[in-house]
């Protein structure tokens, strides 16, 4: 036994981070990982929210698209997630969902490639494994306009894929099933060399690792509000575009709120200019509000070293975990089924069960989450599951997890494998959503 459950108290008590976890309304006893999902609620959020429907809703009406700043949401929480992506104010707004963010950048870059490449340029490069909404909207996107969808199986594909037919390549940064992180940076640079725009999805990036856009040299980008950023369940996405593209085309959303004057009413479409054009219709004031204050939860590390100090207690915690769950449950046939190596891997492991386990992953989650100890399963290709297992996913957000919950959740995972607890019939029985 290498670590302890001591240990970890010790690793827990110098934590520079530690404090940060009081921003949150985390049931007592409940060991949450899975904020790559649906982030904790912070204690702000109640408030504020109550704030908006009381005094700005309530009170003020309308008068508070003005007084209370509403109209200015989207930029103000945009400029505040560009502080986490490596972009300047100005560059990022908040908007719509992330598949329909998605739907924007990606038909703008197709109008882009059409209007400024060569014709044979065709082709969409992304991931087999991407997560499906990603690769749903591009299919989607490629019949409208006449390009091919085209899905490697495996990272080492990329380089050939890449070539003098690919329009864009469209990667999600850190997988979704996997965690698997591609070096944006690199990866930016090889599409680039082959004549493609890039559009990353940063859902299991943005308040989970550091990001670097500008840095990257990224064409366009894309995230999720609720999974690490905490903006509460199906809080408004973001969407940035790198200013050398941004007034380059129209986004195929133009409603009126991306016009450049919207309140002069013309029949005509103006874009906005910038990233402001980005913005189809009238933002979600409540979602907004309580995203905002997700975000300032991981704004908050700031002065105790942002997201370098977030990743490196990530990281340790990702490492206690997989060690932990290697020593205990490893004989048990529980394997890593994330990289080993933790520069490609992002805020989150998965770990796969080896036969005669391999159908019991979704019964081992439900017996966890029922011990208090929240992750969630993803289904395996059936005919494939020594390529793509079913996996049991933990996320670990900096903010709120310790290292104590960490070696208690290998404890559970343990114990719920050596009694056999996931054979009961409660633990089989599945629900809408896993
Ligand atoms: C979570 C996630 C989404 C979510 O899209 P919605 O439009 O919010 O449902 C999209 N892409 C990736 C990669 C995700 O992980």
């Amino acid at each position: 036994m290498t670590t302890t459950r001591q240990d970890c108290e010790v690793l827990d008590a110098e934590d520079s981070l530690r404090e940060l976890r009081h921003q949150f309304e985390l049931p007592e006893g409940l060991i949450y990982l899975d904020g790559n999902s649906l982030g904790v609620l912070p204690r702000e959020t109640a408030a504020r929210v109550q704030q908006v429907l009381a005094q700005e809703w309530g009170r003020d009406l309308i008068k508070s698209w003005n007084t209370a700043g509403w109209i200015h949401l989207p930029g103000r929480i945009g400029d505040k997630i560009a502080r986490l992506i490596g972009a300047w104010p100005g560059e990022c707004v908040v908007a719509d969902s992330t598949s329909l963010n998605l739907y924007k950048v990606l038909a703008a870059a197709l109008q882009m490639v059409a209007r400024d490449a060569s014709p044979q340029r065709r082709t969409i490069v992304s991931e087999r494994s991407n997560f499906p909404t990603d690769l749903y909207i591009a299919e989607s996107l490629a019949r409208q306009h006449g390009f091919e969808l085209k899905l490697i199986a495996a990272v080492e594909e990329l380089p050939a894929a890449l070539n003098d037919s690919t329009a864009v390549l469209m990667l999600t940064q850190v997988n979704y099933r996997t965690g698997y992180m591609h070096d944006m940076a690199a990866v930016t640079a090889a599409a680039h060399a082959a004549g493609a725009l890039t559009v990353w999805d940063l859902a299991h990036s943005a308040g989970a690792i550091p990001v670097d856009l500008n840095a990257a040299q990224a064409d366009f980008a894309i995230g999720c509000g609720y999974k690490y950023l905490n903006g509460g369940p199906g809080a408004p996405a973001f969407v940035w575009v790198n200013p050398r593209h941004a007034d380059r085309f129209w986004q195929p959303l133009s409603g009126w709120l991306g016009h450049a004057a919207p309140f002069q009413f013309t029949p005509d479409y103006q874009p906005a200019p910038g990233i402001q054009r980005y913005i189809c219709g009238t933002p979600p004031i409540l979602s907004m509000a309580a995203l905002e204050c997700g975000v300032d939860t991981v704004l908050a590390a700031e002065p105790l070293g942002g997201m370098a100090a977030l990743r490196r207690k990530s990281v340790a915690l990702c490492e206690c975990f997989i060690e932990l769950a290697e020593e205990r449950c490893g004989v048990l046939g529980v394997r890593l089924a994330s990289p080993r190596d933790a520069a490609r891997r992002g805020s989150q492991v998965c770990l796969s069960l080896e036969a005669p386990l391999h159908e019991a992953g979704y019964a081992v989650m439900q017996a966890l989450i029922a011990r208090g100890v929240i992750g969630d399963f993803r289904a395996g290709d059936p005919a494939r599951l020594e390529v793509l297992p079913h996996i049991l996913r933990f996320g670990f957000t900096p903010l709120y997890v310790g290292f104590a919950d960490v070696f208690d959740a290998v404890e559970h995972l343990h114990a719920v494998l050596t009694t056999e607890e996931w054979r009961r019939p409660e633990f089989n029985k599945q629900g809408a959503v896993t």
